[in-house]
């Protein structure tokens, strides 16, 4: 059975109210693999702006938490103004995502702590000055970073830090060393990010930096596993669900792609909703089978091909629950209460897989017709379609026609849930 108590932790953050500021469109770095290079104009939002949405986005009754980002935030001259600003809004939590270039400052880290800048993801994408300083495209930044991280964690100990490591075809082979060096800073918390196909990693860099998740399972699952050790904290993002079997609670919360669909890169994906795809991306197809968004822009044109369920009346509706422990108040904590909930149905479930019911009819994208928004279809994905499928799904004599079970089934109870069917069965 799993244990699910990592997962369950992780459900109080999730649950937050985490809003995400843009502030500058400029960065001092020159990454081989930023995502956002072509958008940097040498910009900074606009102050009213910028503060009427700190303002407007709290939630009350929520725990707050701001992030001050995009794309190198701490160049905008008034950072630490919109730091205490989002205090005295009330925030629980003020954080930032930086290269630390700018911190390398004693007077600017006084500056920013006493503003109350609580947190600090610092993106660190290998542990020795030639290949750090390589894939940022700056010379001197890893030891500038290195001594800067250590003042800060001696100077200011209330300071929560953690690392953030893109990983690619050049450190992938490095990555459980590279968790293993920050550790013995000090850090346990981590968030590792998987490259999606836009920006200079795209157009410039791809031979260089693409890698198959499949080629490397041995460095990522070494990774994963240092996930259990005590105290530590490890997030990923926008790998696809698949890379993490037997360490389902580390799959990202599907809810993530709100923020990178209709927030960060809304200008890639509006267009071609809107458009019925007829809009194509310049992404597309020839980096889909390393996205994590595949079946996001893809299913978008296949359920448009497949029949509307007339009477759903007939069915028992298999809905996704928001957070694991809404399946589990639903269905129960193990697999086998999971199970023994659907064989008591009496009426075809639809949204199930051949391997646990009869039916394996589903809902599709079409089910609701007026659905045009970039909005309305990334909720209707979270909701209904985003459903995941076990590597073993390739020994399955329907693995062609299936569809497979939503993502926060497999968050709950684990890819192991799904059994394939051999040619006997
Ligand atoms: S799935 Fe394909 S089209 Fe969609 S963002 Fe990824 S690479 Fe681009
Ligand atoms: S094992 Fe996989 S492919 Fe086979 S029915 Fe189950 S989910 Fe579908």
């Amino acid at each position: 059975m799993p244990n699910n108590s990592n997962l369950l932790s992780k459900e109080k953050t999730q649950k937050q109210n985490r809003i995400w500021v843009r502030i500058a469109s400029v960065c001092n770095n020159n990454c081989i693999f930023c995502l956002d290079s072509n958008a940097h104009d040498w910009t900074f939002s606009d102050e009213e702006e910028i503060k009427k949405n700190i303002k407007d986005w709290f939630k009350e009754g929520f725990n707050n938490r701001v992030i001050i980002s995009w794309w190198e935030a701490s160049i905008n001259p008034k950072f630490s103004d919109y730091i205490s600003y989002a205090k005295e809004v009330w925030y629980n939590r003020v954080q930032t995502i930086t290269n630390w270039i700018m911190f390398a400052s004693e007077d600017f880290c006084k500056k920013v702590f006493n503003a109350w800048l609580e947190e600090v993801t610092f993106s660190m994408h290998w542990h020795n000055e030639t290949l750090h300083d390589y894939l940022v495209g700056t010379p001197g930044t890893f030891k500038k970073s290195l001594k800067w991280l250590l003042y800060i964690k001696k100077h200011f100990p209330n300071i929560i830090i953690n690392i953030d490591i893109v990983v690619n075809k050049i450190n992938i082979n490095y990555l459980p060393d590279i968790v293993k060096f920050y550790m013995k800073l000090g850090i346990y918390e981590f968030d590792i990010l998987q490259i999606i196909p836009f920006g200079r990693w795209f157009h410039e860099n791809r031979q260089k930096l693409f890698y198959k998740l499949e080629d490397y399972s041995n460095k990522l699952s070494e990774t994963w596993k240092l996930s259990k050790i005590k105290w530590m904290y490890m997030w990923t993002n926008r790998f696809p669900a698949e890379a993490f079997e037997n360490f389902e609670d580390l799959i990202q919360d599907p809810r993530k792609i709100k923020s990178e669909v209709m927030w960060e890169w809304r200008h890639h994906f509006e267009p071609f909703i809107l458009s019925n795809w007829n809009e194509k991306q310049e992404c597309f197809p020839a980096a889909c089978d390393s996205c994590f968004l595949k079946q996001y822009c893809n299913d978008f044109i296949d359920n448009q091909k497949k029949k509307i369920i007339d009477d759903k009346q007939k069915y028992f509706i298999l809905k996704w629950e928001e957070f694991p422990s809404n399946v589990y108040e639903k269905y129960g904590k193990n697999k086998e209460d999971f199970i023994g909930f659907l064989k008591n149905i009496d009426k075809p479930i639809l949204n199930l897989p051949k391997c646990l019911g009869w039916t394996w009819i589903y809902e599709t994208y079409n089910d609701i017709m007026e659905e045009k928004s970039i909005e309305d279809y990334t909720e209707k994905y979270i909701n209904d379609l985003y459903r995941k499928k076990s590597l073993r799904c390739a020994e399955c004599k329907y693995n062609d026609k299936c569809e497979w079970i939503h993502i926060n089934f497999i968050r709950s109870y684990w890819f192991n849930i799904l059994n394939p069917i051999n040619n006997n069965g």
